[in-house]
């Protein structure tokens, strides 16, 4: 079972969640990536749907606990959870509750960016904040760009599920590259959109790396694997070319956003150039 697994990095610890798990078309999954390649990777149904996940990730920093994501938007409808093929089973819930943590005990929400799989469960069916003494960490461009959609991203956005946050004051706009809390830095990692960040952890020499959608599966690792749902691709691949040596270097545990299986990955140099991933076997603590 990757979900609900827990890592030490330095004097922080780190639990992997999951939201549920959904399917997207292979095809839109790996934009310019012929299906003979990818479907090596990535199996597809019989819509073509690729399965994925959305996998938050619950970090504790002392007394002080941090959710990256909240989940799946579950408030579409009965043929929006079919078009999707979401299964919710698993939510962040029930991933708290396992990690003996409520709703009320989370300190910091961070919205990677604002779509409605990463940022879904922001609100409740109250439209009130899900996490009520939380306060959210977003990019001041992120929350801009969300309000004023245009015609190839307007679907990734439902206002209910960020608007209240921002009527009760709770977000923290973040403006570039921050560190929230001491070992815990936002970083804008753009090409997925423009607002998007990613969350990098260091404590005691080891490191991280929350990378959102840069890279939302380990099948994305390789430099030209990226999404057709990208806005801007090639910012994309300058985002990785100057990111994924350094996290490299470092040693870095990664965790994606969607990976179906796999919640802690590391980065090794593929022989052909760039990049792939593979899942991290370290000990579960
Ligand atoms: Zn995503």
């Amino acid at each position: 079972m990757a979900w609900n697994q827990t890592r030490q990095i330095g004097e922080i610890q780190v639990t992997s969640l999951t939201d549920a798990s959904f399917g997207l078309d292979g095809g839109a999954m790996f934009g310019s990536v012929p299906k003979t390649l990818w479907e090596r990777v990535a199996p597809a149904d019989e819509l073509n749907r690729i399965p994925l996940r959305i996998n938050p990730l619950l970090i504790r920093l002392g007394d002080e606990n941090v959710l990256i994501e909240t989940g799946f938007w579950d408030r579409g409808g009965e043929k929006f959870e079919s078009i999707y093929g979401l299964d919710r089973e698993e939510t962040v819930f029930r991933g708290l509750d396992h990690a003996g943590l409520i709703p009320d005990d989370i300190h910091l929400v961070i919205n990677t960016h604002l779509h409605f799989d990463h940022a879904g469960r922001n609100t409740t069916a109250l439209n009130e904040p899900t996490f009520p003494n939380a306060r959210y960490a977003v990019q001041k461009r992120e929350l801009d760009d969300a309000r004023h959609t245009h015609e190839r991203n307007r679907a990734s956005y439902v206002p209910d599920t960020y608007e209240p946050i921002a009527d009760a004051g709770m977000f923290d706009l973040i403006d570039g590259e921050h560190e929230l809390r001491p070992g815990v830095t936002v970083l804008p990692l753009p090409g997925h959109n423009l607002g998007q960040q990613g969350v990098v952890l260091r404590s005691k020499g080891q490191t991280l790396v929350y990378v959102a959608d840069l890279v939302p599966t380990l099948a994305h690792a390789p430099t030209p694997y990226i999404m057709g749902y990208d806005l801007y691709p090639v910012t994309t691949l300058e985002t990785r070319k100057k990111y994924l040596p350094q996290w490299f270097e470092e040693g870095a545990l990664i965790c994606t956003p969607h990976d179906p299986r796999t919640a802690f990955a590391r980065l090794q140099e593929n022989p052909r150039g760039g990049f792939v991933a593979v899942p991290d076997e370290g000990q579960d603590t």
